[in-house]
């Protein structure tokens, strides 16, 4: 017997205000469709497992189709269904209250662009991309099939169905200006964005299969072919898995499942993985950090259970690794909020600062493993650590153990390594231990030659941020202080040991002197002649520091 009824919902009609408020966003219905499934694949599962439900189970899967003359999209899957009763409660009541509630919190922020744009409505997120849905639904209970349909306003209708197999099946009656999604190119790059790594098997079409050719076959005789079908996804992910189970092999082939763009390979990974005071696994890899680094591509992805939700980090992950690469997933992470809400949020704070640390610590094992491999990454990874010890305060306490300053000569030292190497020879009068350093090496080059001579250790410090982090040092560690190695004032630190014997004579010099300065014609440099010991250059320039 048919039934007709009317949603229990104070809003009149609440899809106008759907597809208003999410209007950015319509796309992610399918996320959304496909995560019903998968709930309702695992779910029975889970019951027979537990005994609760016996049924055959076979390899479940998700069946995506798409019906293009009938303007039809189908979820169809092989989960625990829905009795009559419970198609009332879940899709007529909840659902329905769950969006109206979200809308209620959310009428005044919706539209702001520091939401996250995934709020999970659900259900009804279908109703974004389609005129009517249907569904047509069988519990494993052996109850009725049932069908439901709805076209959009709060009015349904529900009668019995022919169905065989318990699961159910969704039916989305696409409407003309979303036509788009009866596209098999736009549904495969959906399929591929948002559950390329969902835990269960999605099949969408089919694909052609070269098998090897028969014993005796002839040369031109065409490989034999078969129909199989196209499974989308990759159910069991390496981040998934305990990194005990993983070789470094299969972090590099996960890492072309992510970025398969990405001809490079990554430095080296991070695998993720607590349990408590909150929920997080992932895995997180160090490009080679090029200066022209593509932010806006191939960033960290965000999941929650394998179910692609953002490769926005922001907030989430501190601001100084989202230059690094690959996926974290947390049922912990709230969604629904604006950024300033999710950087206040403590389980975030804890998130962030779990990652920090896990990524400090794997720094120092790396190094302490081997120290000359780590030291031969170093250029590559430089500034993510220069930018973290810059912008993390645990980091930077931290980074004493790891963070290396390169000499010109390409000797890497530790901090401590450094201080002590050069405090004897470069602790001037007043207690403060002199860290000289070339920040081009090619155009200081006759500097720092002059600086060697004299015992003098020089570091390369060439990074872009390097100067900031000169000062932080400077502010946090006692006692030191950095000089460029051609700074004006270095001749003053710099002992003269040797006497200069002058090959010019003053009036050769002061002729050179002006001839420069004429030709410089800039007066913000100062021109020295014979300012350095002999076998240096004739004369030198300097520039002031900052201009
Ligand atoms: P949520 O998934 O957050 O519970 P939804 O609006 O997506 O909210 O779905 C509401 C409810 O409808 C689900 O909790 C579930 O009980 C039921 N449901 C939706 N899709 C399916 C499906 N494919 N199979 C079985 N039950 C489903
Ligand atoms: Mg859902």
């Amino acid at each position: 017997m048919s039934q007709k009824g009317t949603i229990n919902v104070a809003v009149e009609n609440i899809f106008p205000l759907i597809k208003k408020f999410l209007y950015s966003d319509h796309e992610i219905f399918l996320r959304e469709l496909v995560s019903n499934a998968t709930d309702a694949t695992l779910k029975l599962q889970h019951l027979a497992r537990i005994g609760e439900a016996s049924v055959e189970l076979g390899d479940q899967q998700i069946e995506i189709k798409i019906d293009k003359e009938g303007k039809k999209l189908h979820i169809i899957d092989q989960g625990l269904g829905m009795t009559e009763d419970e198609v009332q409660k879940y899709i007529n009541e909840v659902a329905f209250s769950g969006a109206e509630e979200f809308l209620e919190k959310y009428k005044d922020t919706a539209k702001d662009s520091g939401i996250i744009g995934h709020f999970g409505l659900g259900f009804y997120s279908a109703f974004m991309v389609a005129d009517q849905v249907e569904i047509i639904t069988k519990s494993f209970k052996d109850e009725p099939a049932v069908h439901w349909t709805c076209d959009g306003s709060p009015n349904y209708t529900i009668e019995p169905a022919e169905k065989e197999n318990f699961g159910t099946e969704i039916i989305l009656h696409i409407s003309d200006d979303e036509t788009e999604f009866l596209e098999e190119s736009r549904i495969t790059e959906l399929l591929n964005k948002y559950n390329k790594f969902m835990p269960v098997p999605i099949k969408f079409g089919t694909k052609t299969e070269t098998l090897e050719k028969p014993e005796g076959a002839k040369e031109e005789d065409p490989a034999p072919t078969q129909e199989v079908d196209n499974i989308i996804n990759n159910p069991d992910p390496a981040w998934t898995k305990q990194p005990a189970e993983l070789e470094d092999q299969d972090y590099k082939n996960f890492y072309r499942e992510l970025y398969p763009m990405q001809f490079e390979e990554p430095l080296f990974n991070i695998h993720l993985n607590v349990d408590y005071p909150f929920n997080l696994t992932g895995i997180l890899y160090f490009p080679k950090m090029t200066q022209d680094l593509n932010v806006q591509k191939d960033r960290i992805q965000l999941y929650q259970n394998q179910v692609y939700v953002t490769d926005n980090v922001e907030g989430i992950v501190p601001e100084f690794l989202t230059m690094l690469r690959g996926v974290i997933d947390s049922p912990d992470i709230p969604l629904n909020v604006s950024r300033s809400y999710l950087q206040a949020d403590g389980a975030v704070k804890k998130i962030s600062s779990y990652i920090t640390r896990k990524v400090a610590d794997k720094l120092k094992s790396l190094f302490n493993e081997d120290r000359k491999a780590f030291e031969e990454k170093w250029n590559d990874i430089k500034i993510v650590i220069e930018y973290g010890m810059l912008s993390e305060e645990k980091f930077f306490d931290k980074a004493d153990k790891f963070a290396l300053y390169p000499t010109v000569d390409g000797t890497y030292h530790l901090w401590d390594e450094l201080l002590e190497k050069i405090k004897p020879a470069q602790t001037d009068k007043d207690g403060k231990t002199v860290i000289l350093y070339a920040s081009n090496k090619e155009e200081q080059h006759s500097y720092t030659t002059a600086a060697k001579k004299k015992g003098y250790e020089v570091l390369l410090l060439d990074s872009p941020i390097i100067s900031h982090l000169m000062q932080k040092l400077e502010t946090s560690k006692e006692n030191i202080s950095f000089v460029r190695v051609d700074a004006d004032h270095v001749d003053n630190l710099i002992k003269k040991e040797e006497e200069q014997i002058s090959k010019l004579s003053d009036e050769e010099k002061e002729t050179l002197q002006k001839t420069i300065t004429e030709t410089i014609a800039d007066t913000s440099y100062t021109v020295q002649v014979e300012a350095m010991s002999s076998d240096a250059a004739p004369f030198m320039i300097t520039q002031p520091e900052f201009m």
